[in-house]
């Protein structure tokens, strides 16, 4: 019979698609299903990076590429970073993956032993913990309360830090919350970590351009030039680019780091693919008015839902400052009776009767490490954001 791996017992799918199973399974059953649960774009590619992706492959560029990604994609990322974020990094120092997702994961396996504690600000992507276990190590969340929007205050990072620290991560914009760290709370954070040498700083700056923040804040690395040898800056343009299927992001941070995450991407999937790297090359170095526009598209689609959910009695929340995701208080609801005398008493009690009452599919926060809350994707039209809010609406009508 087969034997997993301690590693593969610890840890579980991710539960963005057990609910997204769910939906799938009721829609199949004919039903109407306003599916708010996916974190990825709605929006098509732009045009001008499928033509790059049609040249390259039409070019041949079809065959291995350097390990650490193509020269044209290295120095189109450190340009960038010069460009946007006002950092240096060379190509040496930048390692392109096949998604943010590889990059976060071959740095924890890089760097991590058994009893390596990471600290996980929750609410946190559902990644994060999985991958530090999956990695050997602890993963420690520290909660940010809604009161302090979602994000870790400096005093609980520093009481959350021990000799194992290894690790801090922070996602900014964040998923699930859409929370943004600003220039001084960036400050207070690198300031405690300025006292303990042994903690690295991952920042997932994934959802770096859906950002609706009065002004972007400055990078950390440009407010704290001196932690730039022990961060680790990872992001991609899945999340900007409308490019979630191509895989590809990067990682940039000092060689030692980036050099071991090489060596483990070369035995394991090789470079990223040739194809999405051309794509990555052109959505980088060309035009940034789609960007710039789904902001835009973005942020109207958060008003219209914080608006109506907000008008709802028992929901509630923040307007997040970015990202696509609203993290939804339902706090109102706990001990409410269904019309079919069930009392809910979580926040996947709530979750389960929006999908079987009225066909709302969302995420419990039970699921990012904080309840009683709900993650609600507003990556889909604002027709269908709408409908869904229109029907959570009249399920807590229907609430005792
Ligand atoms: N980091 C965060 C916070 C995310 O939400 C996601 C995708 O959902 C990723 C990283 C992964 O990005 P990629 O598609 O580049 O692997």
């Amino acid at each position: 019979s087969l034997r997993l791996a301690a590693r593969v017992q610890r840890i579980k799918p991710s539960p963005s698609s057990a609910a997204a199973d769910r939906a799938a399974a009721l829609r199949r059953e004919g039903r109407s299903i306003i599916g708010l649960v996916v974190g990825e774009p709605d929006l098509d590619m732009p045009g001008h990076i499928v033509e790059a992706i049609v040249e390259a492959a039409r070019q041949g560029q079809t065959r291995y590429t350097q390990n650490a990604g193509t020269p044209e994609l290295r120095a189109a990322i450190s340009a960038k970073l010069q460009r946007e974020n006002g950092l240096d990094y060379a190509a040496d120092q930048i390692l392109v993956t096949p998604g943010a997702k590889s990059a976060i994961f071959n740095a924890l396996l890089a760097t991590l032993g058994e009893g390596d504690e990471v600290l996980v600000p929750a609410p946190y992507w559902v990644s994060y913990p999985d991958m530090v276990l999956a990695c050997d190590g602890t993963p420690v969340t520290v909660i940010g309360h809604e009161s302090d929007g979602f994000k870790l205050r400096p005093e609980a990072l520093a009481q959350a830090i021990t000799p194992r620290t290894r690790w801090l991560i922070l996602n900014s914009p964040s998923n699930p919350t859409g929370a943004v760290y600003s220039e001084a709370e960036w400050k207070d954070l690198l300031e405690v970590l300025q006292a303990h040498p042994q903690v690295w700083l991952m920042t997932d700056e994934i959802y770096e351009h859906i950002c609706f923040a009065g002004h972007k804040p400055r990078h950390p690395l440009v407010l704290e030039p001196g932690l730039k040898e022990r961060t680790l800056i990872v992001n991609g343009v899945s999340k900007t680019y409308a490019m979630t299927g191509l895989r590809l992001g990067y990682a940039a941070g000092p060689p030692a780091l980036i050099q071991a995450m090489a060596a483990l991407q070369s035995q394991s999937t090789s470079n990223a693919c040739s194809l999405s790297q051309a794509g990555a090359v052109a959505a980088l170095n060309g035009d940034q008015s789609f960007v710039v526009r789904n902001a835009e598209l973005y942020r109207c689609r958060r008003d219209e839902v914080v608006g109506r959910i907000n008008a709802i009695d028992g929901l509630r929340c923040e307007l997040p400052d970015g990202a696509f995701y609203v993290y939804v208080n339902c706090a109102g609801l706990l001990g409410r009776q269904t019309p079919k005398g069930q009392i809910l008493g979580n926040d996947d009690d709530v979750v389960m009767y929006l999908l079987e009452q009225v066909g709302v599919a969302v995420i419990a926060g039970h699921a990012y490490g904080l309840s009683p809350y709900f993650r609600l994707s507003t990556a889909a039209s604002l027709e269908t954001l709408i409908e869904g809010c229109v029907r959570m609406a009249t399920a807590v009508s229907l609430l005792r």
